[in-house]
């Protein structure tokens, strides 16, 4: 079976500085991947070139078999992919629903979007009470929901997610990760891009740790999760 994304010896370079070293990875249709690391291991950078937003240096990236490493942001969402980026980046201004309509604008089946937008309120039941309120009234968390269900508004083959758990309060992140669990079950493919590694293995089907650049160990989130090294360094086990 061939992968829904496979990437292949991946490099990233800010001008002379390289962020990503030569990564391998993939996702298969269905799955939840998990790139976890801490803080500077390059996983935003690998989600932003996934996206077409920066151009690797080096290696490549096979979305569906086609080659996506030089096709432009813009491109790269007619093709499936939606990527819901760290800090959110809602429109403060806007509301709540004109928010998830612009995850959509690729789209002109008016029904479908309706019932697309239907279903992030069925997901999260406080976007839906709030439809008309302005976006930036929301909380970290209702804001990282909105970010989600905008992103699934763009009907995406793969979902990529970027900390979605950063800054929220413990029951917060519980609803998020359970919303990622809900969307697996319904068929959604994520690759979830976490420095919160108990929360993301648990629930990943794959999981890849990234350490400044380089893939360092990869397994089922199951055995990441019990993995000794992965539990000092990530977990905070002596
Ligand atoms: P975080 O969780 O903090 O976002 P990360 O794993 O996502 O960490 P990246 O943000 O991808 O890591 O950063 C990887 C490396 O690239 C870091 O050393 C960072 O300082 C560097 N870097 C990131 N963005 C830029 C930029 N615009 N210009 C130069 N260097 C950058």
């Amino acid at each position: 079976m061939t992968a829904l994304l496979e990437v292949e010896d991946l490099r990233v370079a800010y001008g002379k500085i390289e962020a990503v070293k030569g990564i391998s990875f993939k996702v298969d249709a269905g799955q939840v991947v998990t790139l976890i690391g801490t803080n500077g291991a390059g996983k935003t950078t690998t989600l932003r070139t996934l996206s077409g937003l920066l151009k690797p240096s080096g290696g490549s990236i096979r979305f569906e078999g086609k080659d996506l490493s030089k096709v432009p942001a813009h491109k790269v969402v007619s093709l499936g992919l939606a990527h819901s980026p760290e800090g959110r980046h809602i429109f403060p201004r806007m509301s709540i629903e004109d928010n998830l309509r612009l995850g959509a604008y690729l789209r002109d089946d008016k029904a479908g979007i309706a019932k697309d937008i239907q279903r992030a309120y069925d997901l999260f039941p406080i976007l839906g009470e709030r439809r008309r309120q302005a976006a930036g009234t929301l909380s970290g968390g209702e804001q990282q929901m909105l970010a989600m269900g905008r992103a699934l508004m763009s009907q995406p083959k793969l979902l990529m997610l970027d900390e979605p758990s950063m800054g929220l309060s413990p029951i917060m992140m519980q609803k998020i990760m359970a919303t990622i669990t809900e969307l697996k079950s319904q068929g959604t493919t994520i690759l979830l891009v976490e420095q919160n590694a108990q929360a993301a293995l648990s629930l990943a089907d794959q999981g890849y740790v990234m350490e400044v650049g380089k893939i360092t160990l990869t397994g089922s989130g199951q055995d990441l999760l019990h993995d000794e090294s992965v539990r000092k360094a990530y977990l905070g086990e002596d």
